[in-house]
């Protein structure tokens, strides 16, 4: 048999078994090498009376179906079962291909492949009757069929699910990024701060520092806008770089920031406003462009430490009164002393 013959069975094949099915037609050996016949387009006589057979919606009985087989099929059963054969290793070979293609190795697929291809050795070796062949190839069709539309589908719904993944992950972190950061100094915002706030009223001990830009509104006039900003970042990386011991400074406001100190008490939270405030005072800001320099950049903090059962809009209030005696009483200092 050649290997175009062998493919044209293998076709003929694969049409037969879903046929069966469809006429809901009792997969017997006589039933199938009938079919198989009708597939294969042999007899138009035979064609014909199954036609018929299948208009009648009636079921086909054992017995029209034995005499159909002896006259239109019998003396080909042997060329059948060498077809058979010959198709279910061709079948193999599609089905090993499906693997690969859906790169699906799931354990179920495997186990069900690894089960026909001993059967298969078996059709050589124990001379397997024609039903036992179909029923390993109805099994193989039925198992493939199940397991390659389910890899399909899961591969495919996999691949889009992780695409799907990957982007709502940026866009929540975008989103988030946005929620919590402050764009122009990179420090977390005011919103972020109330809900840090929020997590930290239940501390035994805590401390609040509010720190505020003097004549900020002078810096801006004098120099610009631009270098308004500048001074307002290199005073957010200086306050950042001072923290210590799980403090957190956020932008509280245009050139307010405020340092939440969990476990400070108040003398240890007046000591890192205080190095807070010194480390400011040596700060020079230079316009590249302009090449002009600026320095005497001062800052005033209030401080003040949780109360019990205190709110933290009392705490914010009380840390705020405390920078505003900063300021009265001359800036550039940490209160209360
Ligand atoms: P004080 O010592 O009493 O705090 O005086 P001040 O001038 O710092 O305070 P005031 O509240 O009068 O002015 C604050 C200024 O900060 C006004 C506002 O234009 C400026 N400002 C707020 N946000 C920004 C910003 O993001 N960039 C720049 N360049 N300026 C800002
Ligand atoms: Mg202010
Ligand atoms: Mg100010």
């Amino acid at each position: 048999m050649s290997a175009k013959e062998i493919e044209q069975s293998f076709v003929i094949l694969k049409q037969t078994v879903p046929l069966l099915v469809k006429h809901k037609i009792s997969a017997v050996p006589t039933n199938y090498a009938l079919w198989y016949t009708y597939v294969s387009n042999e007899s138009p006589e035979l064609n014909e009376k199954l036609d018929a057979v299948v208009e009648s919606k009636l079921p086909m009985s054992e017995l029209k179906a034995k005499d159909l087989y002896r006259s239109f099929v019998s003396d080909t059963e042997e060329v059948t079962a060498w077809d058979l054969r010959q198709s279910l290793e061709g079948m193999m070979i599609e089905l090993s291909q499906t693997l690969k293609d859906t790169k699906s190795d799931t354990q179920e697929y495997k186990k069900v492949m690894d089960t026909c291809i001993d059967d298969l050795s078996k059709v050589e070796k124990e001379g397997w009757t024609v039903e036992e062949v179909l029923g390993l190839v109805r099994n193989m069709v039925k198992e493939s069929q199940i397991i390659r539309q389910s890899t399909i589908s899961f591969n495919g719904a996999l691949a889009s699910a992780e695409k799907e993944i990957a982007r709502l992950k940026m866009q929540l972190e975008a989103s988030q990024q946005e929620a919590m950061y402050d764009a122009l100094t990179g420090l977390c915002n005011r919103r972020y701060f109330d809900s840090e706030m929020i997590s930290k009223m239940g501390l035994e001990t805590m401390s609040l520092c509010l720190i505020d830009i003097d004549h900020f509104k002078k810096i801006n006039d004098n120099y610009g806008h631009q270098m308004g900003d500048l001074v307002l970042k290199a005073v957010a990386k200086k306050l950042q770089s001072c923290c210590r011991d799980n403090a957190q400074v956020f932008r509280y406001g245009g050139e307010e920031f405020a340092v939440i100190m969990p476990e400070f008490n108040l003398s240890r939270a007046r000591q890192m406003a205080d190095v807070m405030r010194r480390t400011i005072e040596k700060i020079t800001v230079k316009d590249r462009r302009s090449g002009q320099s600026l320095g005497d950049i001062r800052v005033s903090a209030g401080v003040a430490q949780l109360n019990p059962k205190e709110t933290q809009n009392e705490l914010i209030e009380r840390a705020d009164k405390q920078l505003y005696e900063a300021k009265r009483l001359g800036r550039n200092r940490v209160m209360p002393i």
